[in-house]
């Protein structure tokens, strides 16, 4: 049994009163929520504040970062380190978010390489994969989120899927409100669990998959009940205290 995940992005978004508030109100909120991961991923500079506000508290928060360098350190301005992110407790990393690749032109290869450095490192890569909407209407859904897989196991073998995660995020489903169905979500949920099978049934068996793309406390349940879905990544309705850990319920009544 696959213990979900649920993962709120904060994304550019923000300030030091807000990490005290979002992290000590989830804190309260998801009191005695039993069977979840609940992990949290701030901007980079809030790390520390986030820390110590998760410290303070009573749960068992994760916590998060939202993309890594490919080095630990040297001249990379800008750039942010898992040996920096472990300083602060870190030890989950989004890669490969749809923003990153689209903004920042991130390539399948790329991002394969950041999945290799999180793993050296012992951290857990959140590798976020989907497809734009025009190639959902041209029926390529599977295709590409083969390919971005395929570009992980190309590197490194399809073990290195153990202890990782997915977030399948059809881009089309991004803060828009236009969120998948259900059904299409686990249809490809277990497409790309088949293909990892494929090469190593354990593996597949044990990998994390989460949805993201407009999930709400008001559709959380429906993807939950799904047996391919493991959790969320969840970006907007992870900015409030009350609607994440709401979705973090339905995950823990769904999965129980
Ligand atoms: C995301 O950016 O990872 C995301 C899923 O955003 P939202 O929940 O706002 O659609």
């Amino acid at each position: 049994m696959r213990r979900p995940v649920v993962m709120g992005n904060w994304k550019l978004n923000g300030s030091k009163a807000m990490v005290k508030d979002l992290i000590s109100g989830l804190d309260a909120e998801i009191k005695g929520v039993q069977g979840v991961d609940v992990a949290v991923a701030p901007p980079a500079v809030y790390l520390d504040l986030a820390e110590r506000t998760i410290a303070e508290g009573q749960e068992k928060i994760i916590l998060g970062a939202q993309d890594t360098d490919l080095t630990n350190s040297g001249a990379f301005t800008g750039d942010n380190s898992p040996e920096m992110y472990k300083e602060f407790g870190v030890t989950h990393v989004i890669i490969g978010h749809s923003e990153r690749r689209d903004y920042h032109s991130e390539s399948d290869q790329y991002v394969a390489k950041k999945f290799a450095f999180l793993k050296e490192n012992g951290l857990v890569p959140v590798l976020c994969i989907g497809e734009t909407e025009a190639q959902n209407e041209a029926g390529e859904t599977e295709a590409v989120c083969a390919r971005q897989i395929n570009a992980v196991i190309d590197l490194l073998g399809v073990e290195a899927f153990n202890g990782a995660i997915i977030a399948y995020e059809p881009i089309w489903a991004i803060g828009t409100g236009k969120a998948a169905t259900a059904d299409d979500a686990q249809r490809i949920h277990a497409s790309i669990r088949g293909l990892i099978a494929a090469k190593d049934a354990a593996v597949a068996e044990q990998v994390i998959i989460q949805y993201g793309g407009s999930v709400k406390p008001e559709n959380a349940a429906t993807y939950f009940a799904q047996p391919d879905i493991d959790g969320a990544l969840v970006g907007g309705a992870s900015l409030d205290a009350k609607s994440f850990a709401a979705i973090v319920k339905a995950a823990a009544e769904a999965k129980a």
